[in-house]
């Protein structure tokens, strides 16, 4: 077993083997410009960003051509917030997305209303879910957009996606999902589940960093974007820049992958899943965030009462990857968003971990993960002043 154990395939995954064996030969032997049309070079390099295309669409039940490839799900979310936002001006500037989404969300919302849109952030119930009577109620005549994340990155919690579009498209607004932890995890399918805009990120599923895409519905509705960027006006003009070939080959192998071990995948992980949070549950004073909605299958957002996150992470860090329920940056002690906004007190918060399984994830690892959380807790409750925990 390598230390540290990784568990936190929610920041990152690896790239699987076989996906990076993909990408090489388009370093060097097939180094192309893929908008090169005069040479074949060009004509090898732009038959395998077609077939990577292919393989995305394929994942999420889209057309190849409605897959504009971007930089990762961050710059996905902002050409979807921005596109739309300046397209559809005319017609309204008023956007629903909720409190537990992802930062590149919540900041280009906020960039946008500095422009003088409006936006209205959903709260969530415990459960880390939206009211769907809530979402319906705050749609107005200028209502253009609906964003709600697929699933959430901390808490795995799986929003109801197809309710969410039926209620945007009952008003004839446009429904924009950021599905970067979902795609490649669980079904994910734009036509069953109504989906006008959806963003992916490679690096999330065992593909390369830098390379996700934004899925633009084609018809019914026919979506409008204005491009973020401007040259030669690749991606059907929605996304200038020369594309990186050997990231998309990679992104496309992942995808397939993806598909061909997603139901495998998940019953072995929910199994590994389960049991750690068994485990760790064993413990006085733990609860998992988010228990009562859907959730991943690899993921579990625990608290740890009177164990802050930080400690404990101090503690095994050496031994475990694994990642604070706050969104700390090392200078900041603000506690996680989502957790707060789930209703969390502050302190407890501070006292929850994320832990993300993924492919590359034993039996192994799991128990000792527990383990060493165990112990952690264990030494971190005994030095606090607070003292008995009997009766937690
Ligand atoms: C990781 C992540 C992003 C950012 O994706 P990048 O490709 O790293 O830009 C956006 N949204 C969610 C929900 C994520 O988990």
């Amino acid at each position: 077993m390598k230390l540290p154990v990784y568990l936190d395939n929610n920041a990152t995954t690896p790239c699987d083997p076989r996906v990076v064996e993909a990408m090489l030969p388009f370093f060097t032997e097939h180094f192309g410009n893929a908008a090169s049309r005069s040479h074949a070079y060009g004509w090898a390099a732009e038959e395998a960003v077609q077939k990577a295309r292919e393989q995305v669409a394929a994942l999420i039940g889209a057309e190849p051509s409605e897959i504009v490839f971007t930089s990762g799900a961050t710059e996905a979310d902002n050409l979807a917030l921005k596109g739309v936002s300046e397209t559809y001006a005319v017609k309204g500037r008023h956007i629903i997305t909720c409190e537990t989404e992802h930062k590149a969300v919540l900041d280009a919302c906020r960039h946008l209303e500095k422009q003088g849109a409006e936006v209205t952030l959903l709260k969530t119930g415990a459960n880390g879910l939206i009211d769907q009577s809530e979402l319906e109620a705050a749609i107005t005549n200028e209502t253009i957009l609906v964003a709600i994340m697929y699933a959430n990155n901390e808490t795995g919690v799986i929003q109801p996606i197809q309710e969410i579009s039926e209620i945007a498209r009952k008003h004839a607004v446009l429904m924009m999902t950021d599905a970067a932890q979902a795609v490649g995890k669980i079904p994910v399918d734009v036509q069953h589940d109504g989906i006008d805009l959806l963003a992916i990120s490679a690096h999330k599923l065992y593909g390369p960093k830098g390379i996700g895409a934004l899925y633009v519905r084609r018809k019914g509705p026919r979506v409008k974007l204005a491009a973020q960027m401007d040259g030669g006006g690749h991606e059907k003009g929605m996304r200038s820049g020369t594309l990186n070939v050997p990231a998309i080959v990679g992104f496309g192998k992942a995808c397939e992958l993806a598909m061909q071990e997603m139901a495998a995948e998940t019953d072995r992980l929910t199994i590994l899943r389960d049991n750690l949070e068994q485990g760790l549950l064993g413990l006085e004073g733990t609860s998992v965030n988010g228990a009562q909605a859907p959730r991943l299958p690899h993921v579990t957002n625990i608290s740890f009462k009177y164990a802050s996150g930080e400690g404990l992470m101090t503690g095994f860090n050496r031994d475990l990857a694994v990642s604070s329920g706050s969104a700390c940056t090392s200078a900041s002690i603000e506690p996680s968003h989502v957790l707060t906004a789930m209703g969390l007190p502050d302190d407890l918060a501070h006292s929850s971990l994320r832990f993300a399984l993924g492919r590359f994830t034993t039996e192994e690892e799991i128990g000792f993960a527990i383990r060493t959380v165990k112990e952690s807790v264990d030494k971190l409750r005994e030095m606090s002043p607070l003292g008995d925990f009997n009766h937690i």
